[in-house]
């Protein structure tokens, strides 16, 4: 077999949050590698410190102290500037709330990250059109986020997440706001990328989200208590 190669390595990370005279530990001590190709839940109670944790992997915040390692670089210590360089470039963001924006067409959400890079517009849509086929809503491309169920709002988060082809695929909650036939829906997209050999990391307290993931991360508190690959997933 052949070494899987890590793309994100997470040595020792605190997130201490001061709450005036309080510090509220977030994350304790947190050791973590993620390969290429991993398709992993980060799960456990709310509270556990899930979001804080997937923040710090797609760079939306810095930690307190610790290492973090994006594909070979240490990016704990640098600024503003460069930390948002590299969400631009290299993470996909899924939240639970869609953060979709309410004016815009399903074409102009997917397009939005584009907005700094070099690309032609037309060169743009191309690629648009393509995420945006991908989670199957090409017949939607002139709606607005208002004109569509959850489950395609979602689904035009997931096409927007694409768009500048993502080193990894972050997700918190995306399925917390649906019902049960759109939450399928939505995390048959995640398996259908993963097969495509995407990296995706979902944040949820869900367990039985989790076990449609190959590998379970469970904190506790704000420390890692457990990682096993899910025997029953196809990884
Ligand atoms: P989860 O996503 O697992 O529910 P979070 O990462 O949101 O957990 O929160 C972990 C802990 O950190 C909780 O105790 C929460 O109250 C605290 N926390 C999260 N964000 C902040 C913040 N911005 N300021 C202060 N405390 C926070
Ligand atoms: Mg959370």
């Amino acid at each position: 077999m052949a070494a899987a190669s890590a793309i994100i390595r997470i040595e020792k990370i605190t997130r201490e949050y001061v709450m005036g005279e309080h510090v509220v530990a977030a994350l304790k001590a947190v050791e973590l590698v993620i390969n290429a190709g991993d398709f992993l839940a980060i799960t456990g109670a709310s509270g556990s410190g899930k979001s804080t944790l997937l923040h710090l992997i797609g760079c939306l915040d810095v930690p307190t102290s610790g290492s973090y390692t994006l594909s070979g670089r240490d990016v704990s210590g640098i600024s503003d500037e460069e930390l948002s360089a590299i969400r631009a470039g290299k993470i996909g963001f899924v939240f639970q709330s869609y953060n979709l924006v309410p004016q815009l067409s399903v074409l102009d959400n997917v397009l939005l990250p584009l907005r700094y890079s070099r690309q032609s517009r037309a060169e743009g849509i191309e690629r648009a059109h393509s995420s945006i086929d991908r989670v199957g809503l090409s017949d939607r491309i002139t709606h607005r986020p208002a004109q569509l169920s959850g489950g395609e709002m979602q689904r035009v988060a997931i096409a927007r997440a694409l768009i500048n082809d993502p080193l990894i695929i972050l997700a918190d909650e995306p399925t917390g706001n649906l019902d049960r036939t759109n939450s399928d829906e939505i995390m048959s997209i995640f398996e259908q990328l993963h097969t495509d050999g995407r990296t995706i990391v979902i944040a949820t307290h869900n367990m039985s989200i989790a076990e449609l993931c190959s590998r379970v991360v469970r904190l506790e508190d704000g420390a890692v208590v457990e990682d096993n690959l899910n025997a029953g997933s196809r990884s």
